[in-house]
């Protein structure tokens, strides 16, 4: 069956312009027309039409960085330890359906707990549930210096966490040949760790340069991707050396390293929402208040300089948004991350949702099957109220979307509004402070309690 949509502004992600007076045609799954009304095939007995005359259609927007395992985790002993990995497919499952609901028709997934993240996947393109196109890596690898070995030595990195420590590159490419083996669509390596330190331009990378090489080469000859976490210089140095396709966050990458990131090749993925939403809203009283949105201002203030010197020397970019913590919790603020571009790094509001969407959709599993709306490729199509080109929050607005299409259909799914969160899926923070008898004297003081809050 055919459907053929009328719409107001038609921005196809292949140009910086919206078109009026467009008409696109659906055959099925696929795209089969799309361009002037005037010039479009006549609707057949049969077909369906869609008066989208008054709104914007652009293809389905991709994240290319969401953790379906993570649960929108409040600690990380939350994100390795407390659900059962079983569950966390289940819950995964409805975070990738959320994002779908925000008009994100495709995601990637850079580390996950065991095979979470490819099973969602699956039953997700066997027709089981309605959820976005998935692309998945498995468990990333890293070592003593990077994410995921963050327990205590003698606790070490639990068999249901988010990682696996791989102490040299015969580790690591071990670890990579089963991955493979076990369908992931491409690596993930953590370089080096988090922005907590002071001195985040000398967080340490977690290998050298040989390690880095010798697994990107391994991990490339399986024919597949590697996706790394660097954050400081040294890790994002190593990684445009040993020629990895992305580098997530990069933020305290130098100039110096920058041109060794053009020479390679490798695509940027800054992922600032958590950044940006941790700065936003994070609060006294949260465990994370002051520290962490005092180096992520650190982190932003850096990452945006030189994220915008990339920017301009012409690096491809993926938009990824590092979802799926409280802070980033699935299908709320995906969007942002546009915004994020246009504001933080300089980007222009067409070049930012080419990225969230061409771009981002060479990275997946479908490539250029999605991404843009052209003949031939898969029909994912986002319908809203207003102009992104113009005002790019609007994206964040859910009330304004009209239509999700995904492979051709119309996506009806509603999120069960009794859902909630378990009690048993968090860690348990008792108590926020020692109330020894000094501390509780100072409470009892007249006035203490509302200066303290
Ligand atoms: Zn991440």
């Amino acid at each position: 069956m055919r459907k053929h949509i009328r719409c107001g502004k038609l921005f196809t992600g292949l140009s910086d312009k919206a078109e009026k007076d467009q008409t696109i045609v659906l055959k099925d799954e696929r795209i089969e027309y799309v361009g002037p009304t005037a010039d479009a095939p006549k609707a057949a007995a049969g077909d369906q039409t869609v008066d989208h005359s008054k709104h914007f259609v652009l293809p389905g927007l991709i994240d290319v960085h969401v953790h379906l395992a993570y649960g929108n985790a409040k600690t990380e002993e939350d994100i390795d330890i407390y659900a059962p990995v079983e569950y966390r497919a289940l819950r995964g499952l409805e975070g990738a359906q959320r994002a779908l609901k925000a008009g994100f028709t495709s995601i990637c997934d850079p580390a996950t707990s065991g095979l979470v993240s490819p099973s969602i996947r699956d039953a997700i393109e066997a027709n089981m549930f309605v959820g976005p196109r998935i692309s998945a890596s498995g468990p990333q690898i890293t070592n003593r210096q990077g994410l995921t070995d963050w327990y205590p030595t003698w606790i070490g990195v639990p068999s249901t966490a988010i990682g696996v420590l791989c102490k040299n590159a015969e580790e690591g490419i071990a670890e990579i040949r089963k991955e493979v083996k076990d369908g992931v669509d491409f690596i993930k390596i953590a370089m080096d760790g988090d922005a907590m330190n002071p001195s985040t331009t000398t967080v340490m990378a977690g290998y050298n340069q040989e390690e880095i090489t010798a697994m990107t080469r391994e991990a490339h000859r399986l024919g597949k991707k590697v996706v790394v976490h660097a954050r400081g210089d040294e890790a994002t140095l190593y990684s445009a050396r040993a020629g990895v396709d992305v580098i997530l966050h990069a933020s305290f990458m130098t100039e110096r390293t920058l041109e060794e990131v053009i020479k390679a090749g490798s695509m940027l993925c800054p992922s600032y929402l958590l950044v940006v939403n941790d700065i936003d809203f994070t609060r006294p009283g949260d465990g994370a208040y002051p520290g962490f949105p005092d180096a992520h201002k650190r982190e932003l203030e850096a990452g945006s300089k030189i994220h915008n010197k990339a920017y301009k020397a012409g690096v491809k970019y993926l938009l990824g948004t590092d979802s799926g913590f409280a802070i980033t919790p699935y299908g709320e603020w995906h969007a942002k991350e546009l915004e994020i571009y246009v504001k933080h790094l300089g980007f222009s509001p067409a070049d930012a949702l080419k990225v969230a969407t061409a771009n981002n959709a060479s990275f997946t599993r479908y490539g250029s099957q999605v991404g843009a709306l052209e003949k031939g490729r898969l029909a994912d199509v986002l319908v809203i109220d207003g102009d992104p080109l113009a005002d790019i929050t609007v994206l964040q607005d859910r009330s304004k979307i009209r239509e999700i299409i995904l492979n051709g259909d119309t996506v009806t799914l509603e999120i069960n509004p009794k859902s909630h969160r378990l009690r048993s899926e968090f860690s348990y923070q008792m108590w926020n402070e020692i109330y020894d008898q000094k501390r509780i004297a100072e409470l009892k003081r007249p006035g203490a309690r509302a200066a303290a809050e």
